[in-house]
């Protein structure tokens, strides 16, 4: 199917786009790697009046450290966030990047453009989770930081307010002793995971728990989250049977719908034991060990 006739737009600037978008008004979409947009206006799900291309901006391309934080602009595609030093050094994020669908999509697809589509099985939405990720959003005149959980709403809901855009993904450097771990399950590469756990912790002495985030994706309408679950291990030593509780836990809370990814079933007993994975991983990258993969496939 084709998309409904829009009008086509390449601002130069940043500046340019978010006049242009407040100028155009509620009917117009920002195009960032359009492989979720495409395929959306393709099958006529939205009919945009106008779309407003800011993919080639290159304000929004950075990936890069200041002080005490990751800072990666919106357009930076997964290829290229895989590949980063920062990605090197937070193997969580490489985790991430790197198992996002294949490479033609990693090529094309912005972290932006992830967390702002705000689907349900989107990977970097429920990772940014657990690196307490601020996502700045950018209007004609204004700019402010929004916690990534308050940034997700709901299902395809973001809290971006008209003519604003995603510019920037913030994200503190975790301390030493620190490692985590992001593992998607999937039927192939060109799909979304059916399932997926990230973990990412703090050790103290030994296998002592000082601080962690724990998160499910594709769990329910929003990643699953708690900061109940994830206080009860703080202080506590992070065994079998205390991170076991933590897994049920969560997957109490979650809400998997069953389609043809699997049953609700199928996919909660994936969501534990990922998450069971995941935070052995994390203790592992944790203590010092070098683990690479990311996720796995059927
Ligand atoms: C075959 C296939 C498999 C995929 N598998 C996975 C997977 O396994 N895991 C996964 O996480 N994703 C997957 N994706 C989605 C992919 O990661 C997309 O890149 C991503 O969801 C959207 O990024 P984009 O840059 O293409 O955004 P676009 O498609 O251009 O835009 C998506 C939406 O966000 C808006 N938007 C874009 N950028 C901004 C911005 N900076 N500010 C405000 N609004 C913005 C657009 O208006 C649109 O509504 C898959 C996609 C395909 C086609």
């Amino acid at each position: 199917m084709y998309p409904a006739p829009f009008r086509y737009h390449r601002p130069g600037t940043l500046g340019s786009a978010l006049k242009l978008l407040a100028e155009l008004g509620e009917g117009a979409r920002p195009l960032a790697g359009g492989q979720s947009l495409i395929p959306i206006l393709k099958m006529r799900m939205d009919e945009p009046s106008d779309l407003v291309d800011i993919g080639r901006l290159a304000e929004l391309m950075h990936i890069r450290q200041e002080k005490n934080r990751v800072c990666i602009g919106a357009l930076a595609t997964h290829a290229r966030i895989a590949v980063s030093a920062i990605a090197g050094e937070i193997p969580i994020i490489r985790d991430c990047a790197g198992g996002i669908a294949d490479p033609q999509v990693r090529a094309l697809g912005t972290i932006g453009g992830s967390v702002s589509i705000a689907d349900p099985s989107s990977d970097w939405p429920a990772l940014l989770h657990t690196l307490e990720a601020e996502i700045v959003c950018q209007g004609p005149s204004s700019k402010r930081a929004i916690k990534i959980n308050d940034f997700i709403k709901d299902s395809y809901t973001n809290s971006l307010a008209d003519a604003e855009l995603v510019t920037e993904i913030q994200i503190p450097m975790p301390p030493e002793n620190s490692g985590g771990a992001y593992i998607g399950f999937k039927k192939a590469a060109p799909a979304y995971p059916a399932a997926s756990a990230g973990v990412q912790l703090t050790l103290a002495d030994g296998n002592l728990c000082r601080d962690i985030r724990l998160v499910l994706g594709a769990a329910g309408p929003v990643p699953v989250t708690s900061r109940q679950v994830e206080q009860q291990l703080i202080g506590q030593p992070l065994a079998e049977k205390n991170l076991s509780q933590a897994a049920e836990a969560l997957v109490e809370l979650s809400d998997p719908p069953s389609d043809s990814r699997g049953s609700s079933e199928f996919k909660r007993a994936m969501l534990r034991s990922l998450f069971m994975r995941a935070a052995n991983r994390a203790m592992q990258r944790a203590g010092g060990e070098k683990i690479t993969g990311s996720h796995d496939y059927v």
